[in-house]
């Protein structure tokens, strides 16, 4: 789920402040200097971060060509200064400045993910090269006929074939005709790593890849160090789930799913087999049924989408956070509109940084979308405890805070909460957990090392250590070495599979998702501790506890002003990532799982 944030996507500052800031003084700079140059993009920040969320905002409630032009323009303003500003404030590397100071200055020496060379030819041609791969993807159709334009299939089409198909024939050919949009975008791509590239090392960086890592607030190879750390906890609960996934899928479809090795990367419900839920009915217990659905309660009852929003924020308010401004009710997006064309992919919004936050969805009356709802108010929760921090900080801890948020609060979206605000009569007993675990298992667990292999790639890319005539086999070696995947058939030179990704094209950072996927376990766990809850975890929910609600917001309310250790250590009493909560929280799923594969191969 998205949420915009200006702060995250690049900092900016109008061409004109910069250049005459430069001409006030060209003798060493000062601490007075620096000050100043704060105060100035602080202003200027607010000033462009609002005009680019309210273009934006309005492109994705009324999508007409001038509102996608202005939208365009708006964000554009934004990453040009960001780059000139990113530049600026290595002029201060050698004043004596304040703490609080220091960090904003290195924050926007990081903020870029995009650094354009100085060479202004060069720069341009960067943009094009992302402009246009951006389009090579978004424009992707694979043709079965190519004769009929009607039989095309865009990426949406291909994943709702995926996640319903069992025709293992029909699987195959979408999964290799989705892949055969991306070999044009393999040239492109090579140039797009040697000239971001040279814009990193102008900044300072020796690689894009390390530019991307020094966000984190230690040493780049630290932080590679860390996240391999992280999923050699959970690697073993990753393999049982593998192991008995690839039993249950080899029942179903024979010899096409080894009984060891590797999994075919295409029979797992989805393009990039990052989330297996679409499988769910190929291998689940037959003990399965949760007991109640909480889509037919909703339905049945026939709740409003307003009803459901009320819902989260009543959840928030339980646990003592402020409830919503009026502007929120009046100006969010709940309902698809009848009259025009939106983008209802969820996302939230913090319109002026300050108060005016708001929700676009497209609501319908499903459990999923109840555990949505909560999700993105995360978000807007988030972005109103950290409104009065200066600019820079107005953002998470780090990027995969953002999104572990609202996923923390959906884990508190438990059997026993349903009951408590009314929308279950009486939660299902102990035996029924097995099916609802392995589905959150399919989904959380088994993005685990997809999360974490796109950067991998991307940084040995940007490094070097892969060579353009590596791209594809390199991939896959790291598809196998992490999720234990394979294609369904050879995969040479000619294509170009990470491409068929949009988050490569796109050239957004991935490793996020793989630290909120840890992080919301450890921050779910710490905060049903101080909840008191006993319980199972998987059992235990937040709601009504104003001691969890303390300590959620006081990480919230720092926002980026400190180091993501001191605002992790503020929830979980620890400075240090951990993932042994997912085992916690999975534990019987695990227990179970060992039982299922008994004798069974583990591993590929
Ligand atoms: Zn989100």
């Amino acid at each position: 789920m998205l949420h915009r944030l200006f702060v995250a996507a690049g900092l900016a500052l109008s061409i004109a402040v910069i250049t005459a800031g430069c001409q006030a003084s060209t003798a060493a700079p000062t601490a007075q200097d620096a000050k100043q140059f704060l105060d100035e993009v602080d202003t200027t920040l607010n000033r462009l971060a609002l005009d680019a969320s309210r273009a934006g905002w309005v492109a994705q409630n009324f999508i007409t060509v001038d509102t996608e032009a202005m939208d365009a323009r708006a964000t554009q303003a934004f990453s040009d200064a960001a780059s000139r500003w990113a530049k600026q404030a290595v002029r201060f590397d050698n004043v004596d400045v304040p703490a609080d100071q220091r960090r904003q200055l290195n924050l926007l020496k990081v903020s870029l993910v995009l650094a354009t060379p100085s060479d202004p030819k060069e720069s341009e041609e960067l943009t094009n090269l992302v402009s246009s791969m951006r389009g090579v993807y978004g424009k992707g159709k694979w043709c079965p006929d190519p004769a009929k334009t009607d039989s095309c299939k865009n990426i949406d089409d291909i994943t709702k074939l995926l996640a319903s198909s069992r025709n293992e024939k029909e699987i195959r050919a979408a999964w290799e005709g989705w892949h055969t949009i991306s070999p044009p975008i393999k040239k492109d791509y090579q140039r797009f790593a040697e000239l971001s590239n040279k814009g990193a090392k102008e900044l300072g960086f020796a690689d894009t890849g390390a530019m991307w890592r020094a966000k984190y607030d230690m040493a780049p190879d630290a932080f590679t160090k860390e996240l391999d750390r992280l999923w050699d906890q959970v690697r073993p609960l990753y393999l049982q789930l593998h192991a008995y996934v690839r039993m249950k899928l080899h029942q179903k479809y024979g010899d096409v799913v080894p009984q060891k090795g590797p999994l075919p990367a295409h029979l797992l419900g989805n393009i990039w087999a990052q989330d297996w839920s679409n499988v769910y009915d190929l291998v689940a217990p037959a003990n399965a049924d949760a007991g109640f659905s909480l889509t037919d309660i909703l339905k049945r009852r026939k709740t409003s989408a307003i009803d459901m929003v009320k819902a989260g924020e009543r959840f928030y308010s339980s646990i003592g956070l402020a409830p919503l401004p009026q502007t929120f009710w009046e100006r969010s997006l709940f309902l698809r509109p009848k009259d025009r064309e939106v983008v209802c992919h969820a996302s939230a919004w913090d319109i002026d940084s300050v108060n005016d936050v708001r929700i676009k969805m497209c609501i319908d009356q499903t459990a999923e979308d109840f555990s949505t709802i909560h999700h993105e108010l995360g978000h807007n929760y988030y972005q109103r405890a950290y409104n009065t921090l200066p600019m820079i900080f107005r953002d998470s801890a780090n990027d995969g805070f953002h999104e572990a948020i609202g996923d923390t609060i959906a884990l508190s979206v438990t059997p026993e909460y349903l009951v408590k605000i009314g929308l279950l009569d009486k939660a299902p007993d102990a035996s029924r957990d097995i099916g609802l675990l392995l589905s959150r298992a399919l989904e959380k667990v088994a993005f685990l090392p997809f999360g974490l292999l796109i950067d991998q790639w991307r940084w040995k890319v940007f490094s070097g250590e892969i060579t353009p005539a590596q791209y594809n086999q390199a991939w896959w070696d790291l598809r196998l070495k992490y999720q234990g995947v394979a294609p369904p058939s050879a995969r040479g030179d000619e294509f170009f599979d990470p491409g068929a990704k949009y988050h490569v094209p796109d050239n957004t950072p991935y490793t996020r998702y793989f630290l909120a996927d840890i992080l919301q376990f450890q921050f779910h766990r710490a905060l049903a501790k101080t909840a008191g809850c006993t319980t199972p975890l998987h059992r235990c929910s937040i709601y009504e506890s104003k001691q969890a609600g303390q300590r959620l917001n006081n990480m919230l309310s720092m926002g980026l002003s400190k180091p993501w250790p001191d605002a992790l250590a503020a929830v979980t009493d620890s400075n240090e990532m951990d993932a042994s909560a997912i085992l916690d929280y999975f534990a019987p799923l695990q227990a179970w799982l060992q039982e299922q594969t008994k004798g069974q191969p583990v591993g590929w």
